[in-house]
């Protein structure tokens, strides 16, 4: 099948791989100059089940009261649906696990590296908190997740950087989950897609997509020279990656020019209408307004976070691998000689450039958690939100009563987590293997999801 995949975040570089080696023709439509230019970007980098954890989190902070309007109802329904609980809880850590072993598959293959490291810790001050965390992960090892249960010494003995001040009344490390850089993943993904032949169009925007009888057509509009005259290999953030050792350099000069000329051509007429038989929506925050013209009203809404990434001044000072503060909802993560601190779940989308005041609580867990490991000066700080629906899951699928429109969007917390296990799902669902029934599939786009 020839198949569009729209969006080069995680989600999209996963599918068109996926897709690619299915053997079907691919080709990636993508408004930026590069892959991960928005949420896939800065993440937290873990890779965990528990991103929908079975133990208490904090509510879902009420947006301020000017935006109730808008979000007021937005969040009252994902209020309601985090009270009514776990029923697909047990779906969801499936997902991830087939998710985490896929991607295990793939990164054999790869020819670098993206700055993994294997275990999350998950930290608690308070005992109280910590005894109902404890209880709550028989679940977790019930759906088959390991989860070992540590004292305040086994944690630092794990994670010798941690403060000796910090408060810690206990931690569940989960060594299967691990965490990296969902970015640098994202390009080997893109070259292993490439090398099976998917095209990714950089600078090009959707603006719509109509169906017909021979396939969908998508509506396109070239927005900048970022590939083809300067392309990744030349000299943009792409190439700077494969520079420093990832990935590797390929294709000769008569592929170079062939590829000028294709992006020449399509300057010079930069509207164009391509159709294909099957069209995959993995446009992270921007889903709902491709859906909106065919009549589809997506809940979706942006949940925007940040993190702030630090040289590490002494890297035995810092964390191994991911450390989690559960009741401050901050990650510490390692990766490679740098250390990444993240948080922050606000209902609305991004600003341009964070704020310092959403920035303050990460700086304090830094210095709370593994004071002294890193250079303060010049920090990488990023803002970005999530596509997230109200019913807190991902959506994966077939779009009913929308011949050849596939969704794999509203990944929330967890779209690094999810994206080789969703992208599999699309592949399979794609060609009849392994269908799930939508009647019993959390993830499907019902029409009550809608
Ligand atoms: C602060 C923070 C920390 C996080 N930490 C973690 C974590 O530790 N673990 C985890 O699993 N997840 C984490 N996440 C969630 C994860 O980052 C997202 O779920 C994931 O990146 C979503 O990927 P995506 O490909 O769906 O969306 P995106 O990465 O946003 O990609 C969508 C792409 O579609 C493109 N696009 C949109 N509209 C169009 C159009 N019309 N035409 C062409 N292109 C278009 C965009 O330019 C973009 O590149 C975190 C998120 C945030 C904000």
């Amino acid at each position: 099948m020839k198949i569009a995949v729209i969006g080069a975040g995680i989600a999209g570089v996963a599918t068109a791989h996926e897709l690619a080696v299915a053997g079907h023709r691919v080709c990636v439509f993508e408004r930026r100059g590069g892959v991960a230019a928005e949420a896939s970007f800065g993440t937290n980098g873990v890779l965990s089940p528990a991103l929908r954890p079975p133990w208490a989190t904090r509510p879902l902070p009420r947006p301020p009261w000017r935006s109730m309007p808008t979000l007021g109802s937005w969040w009252l329904r994902a209020r309601r649906a985090a009270a009514a609980g776990s029923a697909h809880d047990e779906a969801f850590w499936a997902l991830a696990r087939r998710s985490i072993d896929r991607l295990a598959h793939w990164r054999s293959r790869w020819p670098a590296e993206y700055e993994r490291t294997d275990g999350v810790l998950y930290l608690w001050r308070e005992p109280a908190a910590f005894e109902l965390a404890l209880a709550a992960s028989d679940r977790l090892r019930a759906a088959g997740v390991r989860v070992n249960a540590l004292d305040a010494d086994a944690c630092r003995r794990l994670e010798p950087g941690l403060s000796a001040a910090a408060s810690i009344s206990g931690g569940l490390l989960l060594p299967q989950a691990e965490a990296g850089n969902c970015r640098l993943a994202a390009h080997l993904w893109r070259d292993a897609a490439e090398q099976l032949g998917a095209e990714f169009r950089f600078g090009t925007s959707v603006r719509a997509i109509e169906g017909g009888p021979g396939g969908a057509a998508v509506r396109f509009e070239q927005l900048a020279l970022t590939t083809g005259f300067a392309p990744a290999r030349e000299g943009n953030e792409a190439g700077r990656n494969r520079a420093g050792g990832v990935g590797t350099e390929r294709g000769g000069a008569q592929a170079l020019l062939r590829q000028r000329a294709l992006a020449a051509a399509r300057y010079l007429a930069p509207v164009g209408s391509e159709t294909f038989d099957a069209v995959v929506i993995c446009a992270g925050t921007e889903a709902a307004a491709l859906l909106a013209p065919l009549g589809l009203r997506l809940p979706l809404q942006p949940q925007a976070g940040q993190s702030l990434t630090l040289p590490l001044r002494s890297p035995e000072r810092g964390p191994r691998s991911a450390l989690v503060d559960v009741e401050r909802e901050v990650t510490l993560t390692r990766l490679g000689e740098r250390v990444r601190v993240s948080g922050g779940s606000e209902l609305g989308p991004a600003r341009k450039q964070p704020s310092e005041r959403s920035m303050q609580p990460l700086y304090r867990a830094l210095d709370t958690w593994v004071p002294g490991c890193a250079h303060l000066a010049r920090p990488q700080a990023w803002h970005a939100a999530r596509a997230c629906l109200p019913d807190g899951l991902p959506m994966i699928g077939a779009v009913p009563g929308h011949a050849g429109l596939w969704l794999n969007i509203a990944h929330g917390n967890a779209g690094w987590t999810l994206a080789a296990g969703a992208a599999l799902r699309i592949a399979e669902a794609l060609d009849g293997r392994g269908v799930v029934d939508p009647a019993s599939d959390p993830f499907a786009p019902t029409a009550a999801r809608f």
